[in-house]
């Protein structure tokens, strides 16, 4: 897929993992639609950078697990750019707890934007995303390593996984691509928030690498995913991690 003209939906791009694919994607020529949640300030810096860059990009605000403000999202990037190609399902929240002492609370959140909204944002992809296009979804590596205290997080990215290989079957006839990236432990809020220097320390020691991915490590994989040279990979999930697992 040539990137020129090509439009491409990054949610929860105002921070982390997800600002860095934004801000690759806008190198690799996309023009890009920044999701955000609540970080206005953070997503208009993202396409600050993007622009500076050479590059086009718009923010846009929309909670995942919210039905309407997605479809508004796309309808809005369809109306500034004419249509939508790639969607990356980058956004999503991890709370941790022994399911022992998960309340309610913590496992609708989770379950709202880490499933319901990759579900949300899938199912508007499925009928409006041109063809030749490519969806990018996010699992995590913890799916395979089945640490304590994430399992409510873990199964929502498992569910994730289980959504892509489907969806890449029902996209049959569209030319879309459907896949996953499962990251391992990364540099970011999300990771780094709450832990414990020496835990970090530990956690980052795991894989033969012997350090944190990136959120750049990550921006790579989806590049690669959403370019021309990963045309024949359709319903996988790749572990970006160094090897954990
Ligand atoms: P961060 O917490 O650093 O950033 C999360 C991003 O998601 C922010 O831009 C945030 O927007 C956005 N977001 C959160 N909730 C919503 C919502 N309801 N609607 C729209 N956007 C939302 O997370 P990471 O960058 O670390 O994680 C990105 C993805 O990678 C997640 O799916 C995560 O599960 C996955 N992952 C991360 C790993 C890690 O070690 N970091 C490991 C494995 C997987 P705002 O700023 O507006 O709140």
């Amino acid at each position: 897929m040539s990137t020129s003209e090509k439009v491409a939906i990054v949610t929860g791009a105002s921070r982390g993992i997800g600002a860095a694919i934004a801000k690759r994607l806008g190198r690799d020529g996309f023009t890009v639609v920044v999701n955000y949640a609540g970080s206005a300030e953070a997503a208009a810096a993202v396409v600050h950078e993007i622009e500076a860059a050479g590059g086009k990009a718009i923010t846009a605000q929309a909670d995942v697990s919210d039905v309407e403000q997605v479809k508004r999202m796309f309808t809005s990037a369809e109306a500034a750019f004419g249509g939508i190609d790639v969607l990356v399902n980058n956004a999503g929240i991890m709370m941790l707890a022994p399911l022992a002492a998960t309340d309610d609370q913590n496992f609708s959140r989770q379950i709202d934007i880490n499933l319901k909204g990759t579900f949300n944002t899938l199912r508007e992809a499925a009928t409006r995303l041109r063809s030749g296009g490519r969806i990018v979804n996010f699992s995590t590596t913890v799916v395979g390593l089945k640490l304590e205290t994430y399992g409510v997080y873990a199964a929502t990215k498992a569910a994730v996984e289980t959504l892509t290989a489907i969806m890449a079957k029902e996209m049959r006839g569209r030319n879309i691509n459907v896949n996953a990236i499962a990251p391992g432990p990364t540099a970011t809020d999300l990771f780094l928030n709450g832990k414990s220097d020496e835990l970090i320390e530990r956690m980052s020691k795991v894989n033969p690498l012997e350090r944190l991915g990136t959120p750049e490590d990550i921006a790579d994989a989806v590049s690669f995913f959403v370019g021309p040279d990963s045309g024949w990979i359709n319903g996988q999930v790749l572990r970006a991690n160094g090897g954990v697992i």
